[in-house]
């Protein structure tokens, strides 16, 4: 997971909550669903400023979802989302823009491997309403990722996926990965905290990687990384055994933890250096 800046507005502010919603509801034709929104616009800002309380502390799991919001039924609070905010000539619609462009290079912020190409609701509009278009609540996010989470949301504390504008699990190392012995050679990716840390936030490492099926995706981004480097280990291998080979895997994880420490590919190559097998030539298919 990367940390993202909270989304801001044109001034750089973090977005009003209240004002992103007049937006949204201010073409609705509709009178008296327009009149019954409006209503609802103090709770939905009293919300949003629970969520941020919550969030910051690393309990959204406390907040309860639920349905109707006032005068208005969840499912028209989700169409201020669907109808008001996602179609391109929508009011909303240039902020939803806006807070898919928060991640560098377009990069899924939750698994950093795929493209973002829609806005992930942390907490599930279906069953937060009221968070329906909340801008912390909305996170550029990939297919991948967005289809894995789904309706998810955390029961409990340790089950609180990471929130990439409020969490910074960067510290230290959490993404680990093990080399697979066998012939193509595979990795396993899963959570290894430092023991230091809560129990819920080791939890929430495991958490975030199983609920979005993390360890698979890595995996397979892994088969496609070695296939692209192994004509170059293979030379090195040839040229001087596994002590070059361990050299040069090692130099390439310098630069790539200084990209991000726990991405796959740094876990990739931690797990590549430490294995004696892998760098005996472990690497060349058999
Ligand atoms: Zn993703």
């Amino acid at each position: 997971m990367r940390s993202l800046p909270r989304p801001t507005d044109e001034t750089l502010q973090a977005y009003d909550p209240g004002e992103v919603f007049e937006t949204c509801v201010s073409m609705v034709r509709d009178k008296d669903l327009k009149n019954r929104l409006r209503a609802t616009r103090p709770m939905v800002e009293s919300d949003a400023k629970d969520y941020f309380a919550k969030a910051r502390g690393a309990d959204l799991y406390q907040l309860v979802g639920y349905d109707p919001v006032g005068m208005v039924s969840g499912e028209e609070m989700v169409g201020v989302y669907t109808l008001r905010m996602v179609p391109k000539k929508s009011k909303g619609r240039p902020i939803y823009d806006r807070i898919m462009t928060t991640p560098a290079h377009s990069r899924c912020p939750m698994c950093g491997i795929g493209t973002v190409n829609t806005l992930d609701h942390y907490l599930p509009k279906t069953h937060y309403p009221v968070y329906a278009v909340a801008p912390d609540n909305l996170v550029a996010a990939c297919k991948w990722c967005q289809g894995e989470k789904s309706e998810y949301f955390p029961a409990n504390k340790a089950g609180q996926l990471l929130h990439p504008y409020f969490d910074d699990f960067d510290g230290e190392i959490w993404l680990v990965a093990e080399v697979i012995v066998g012939s193509p050679v595979a990795f396993r990716f899963f959570a290894a905290p430092p023991s230091h840390w809560s129990g819920d936030d080791q939890a929430r490492t495991a958490s975030h990687l199983k609920e979005l099926n993390l360890p698979t995706l890595f995996a397979s981004n892994a088969g496609s990384r070695l296939a692209e480097i192994r004509g170059r280990l293979t030379g090195l291998f040839k040229l001087g055994g596994k002590s070059v080979v361990r050299d040069h895997l090692k130099e390439e994880l310098v630069s790539i933890e200084a990209d991000h420490r726990n991405s796959w590919v740094a876990a990739m190559y931690r797990a590549a250096v430490a294995s004696d097998w892998f760098c005996d030539g472990g690497f060349i298919p058999t």
